[in-house]
């Protein structure tokens, strides 16, 4: 028996491959498929929700159960407008984008930039590419927007669908989603959908310090819906209208923020190679143009089929969101420090805190993590004349977060196999997600098996009925081992069990 993996195929084939593969599969379907789907939103199917679920509570749980100085919010959707107006989103939350008079086509004028950039480089043209994107950020940073146009045209920029440079001015284009609140329709009563979780932690920082008894510094970490009416929609569930954002801040005496920023960065990204994700595909990217609140960001970029592109933002955002909503709000969001200040001898006493962020999308993980365990290897089975290679395509997850941790499979369908497949799945079900298959031929359940990612597959067959022993075929190897059912439980819980992810954290 012999694996070999196969190198992935043309990047934009892995990338349709997997998108066929999600819905075929029951992991992500076009929102509205039956009225031809809307454009960048989705929906995650059967498989896709545990898988994502399982990502979430990683998630979660590496926040909130490893760190005691952490703590979960979950704030509603709707803020009050002001909010918005505080966080700079009502005036600045926009994006620069550019159409193309010939095809109509509107695309975001730094991301014309970046893909050339990001050409450039693979093209082995670093310098020409850091300068490129050195002088985009320059001009986003002017908000010389006639200059971004100019440069669109220097570097021959074309429509990839007209094929023409036949562009219109650069324009600022506002991304958030507004509606309308109670039963009059005017002005006073426009509300947004939240274009970020963050600020359901900002206007909340007081309740949670004090209801949870922290001090600085601690971290209010949640998940939650965001929505942003995003220009270019493409690249499946990485640029969506309707997303989920796993966002923690973490409040800190002022003047310390910039070794949490380097603590946090380092931690975040530890946690996505422990989560399965190879350090070389992972890497960072210091923002060219900071954003209106920030001190210093930086991404988490993974390399997806389409290049490396960011999966998480860690940002250090000094005290500008907490002073925004203690001026808008009048309300003090000052908190008092009573240790020791060792140069003056007396407490550091009253400040706003500043604030190291770390946000992560949540589909954005989901598809990286499907990226990187979506594989296709070439297998020898049998032997001698028999001997036959195949391909196989399989889902590599991690067991921890597979969407099904075992499938039961009773060799036939009579004989009284059934009932103890049942009884089996019965002794599971309770701490695993474990499903009965009794259909098809015991290869092709494997298979389907294979391609969702199991890890275990547990086979019935005669001999169980005398011996309480079943047969256990692991995902990866394909390799069988025999064990009593007794044993079962503790061995699938080993392998699923988060402490081996958070040890290595
Ligand atoms: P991008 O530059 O790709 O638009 P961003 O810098 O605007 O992303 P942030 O505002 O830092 O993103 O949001 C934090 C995280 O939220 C991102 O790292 C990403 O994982 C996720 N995210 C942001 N926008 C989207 C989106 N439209 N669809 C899916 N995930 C998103």
């Amino acid at each position: 028996m012999s694996n070999e993996q196969k190198p992935a195929a043309t990047a934009e084939n892995t990338l349709a491959d997997i998108v066929s593969h999600a819905k075929e599969y029951g992991f992500v379907f076009p929102s509205s498929e039956i009225y031809d789907g809307l454009a960048a939103v989705y929906d995650y199917g059967p498989n896709g929700v545990e898988l994502k679920n399982n990502l979430k509570q990683l998630w979660w749980k590496a926040m909130t159960q490893l760190n005691q100085n952490v703590v979960g919010i979950d704030a509603a959707i709707f803020m009050h407008p002001l909010t918005w107006k505080a966080s700079g989103h009502i005036d600045g939350f926009s994006d620069p984008m550019i159409d193309n008079l010939d095809s109509k086509k509107r695309y975001r004028a730094d991301v014309l930039l970046e893909d050339k950039a990001a050409e450039y480089e693979k093209n082995g043209e670093i310098a020409r590419a850091e300068t490129l994107l050195a002088e985009m950020g320059r001009l986003l940073t002017a908000e010389d927007l006639a200059g971004v146009k100019q440069l669109i045209i220097d570097e021959k920029i074309i429509c990839p669908v007209s094929k023409t440079g036949n562009w219109t001015d650069v324009r600022q284009f506002n991304l958030m989603f507004s509606t309308q609140i109670g039963a009059v329709a005017d002005d006073s009563s426009k509300i947004y959908l939240r274009p970020e979780t963050a600020q359901g932690i900002f206007v909340n920082f007081l309740n949670v310090q004090k209801s949870a008894r922290q001090k600085v510094p601690f971290g209010i970490a949640q998940i939650g819906k965001a929505f942003r009416n995003e220009i270019v929609a493409r690249q499946f569930i990485f640029r969506m209208r309707e997303f989920e954002q796993m966002e923690m801040q973490f409040f800190v005496r002022p003047g310390t923020e910039g070794e949490w920023y380097d603590k946090w960065k380092a931690t975040r990204r530890r946690w996505h190679e422990v989560m399965g994700l190879p350090a070389e595909k992972l890497r960072f990217h210091d923002h060219e143009k900071l954003a209106h609140y920030a001190k210093a960001a930086v991404d988490i970029e993974y390399e997806f089929p389409f290049g490396f592109k960011e999966i998480e933002g860690i940002h250090s955002r000094s005290d500008f969101d907490l002073t925004q909503h203690q001026t808008l709000s009048r309300k003090k969001q000052n908190y008092f420090d009573n240790d020791i200040n060792p140069e003056t001898g007396k407490p550091y006493g009253n400040y706003v805190p500043y604030v190291v962020e770390t946000s992560v999308g949540a589909d954005r993980l989901f598809l990286a993590t499907l990226c990187q365990a979506f594989q296709e290897e070439t297998i020898t089975e049998g032997e001698g004349e028999e001997q036959k290679t195949k391909t196989r395509k399989l889902l590599r997850l991690h067991p921890a977060v597979a969407p099904v941790k075992a499938a039961i499979f009773p060799l036939v369908k009579k004989d009284g196999l059934p009932e103890k497949a049942n009884e089996i799945y019965n002794s599971l079900r309770f701490d695993f997600r474990v499903v009965v298959e009794e259909k098809d031929s015991i290869g092709t359940r494997y298979t389907r098996q294979d391609l969702i990612g199991t890890p275990f597959c547990i086979a019935v067959d005669h001999q169980t009925l005398e011996d309480n022993t079943v047969t256990v075929r692991h995902r990866d190897s394909r390799e069988q081992t025999r064990m009593p059912i007794a044993e079962l439980r503790g061995y699938i819980g080993e392998a699923v069990s988060l402490n081996r992810i958070f040890e290595q954290l």
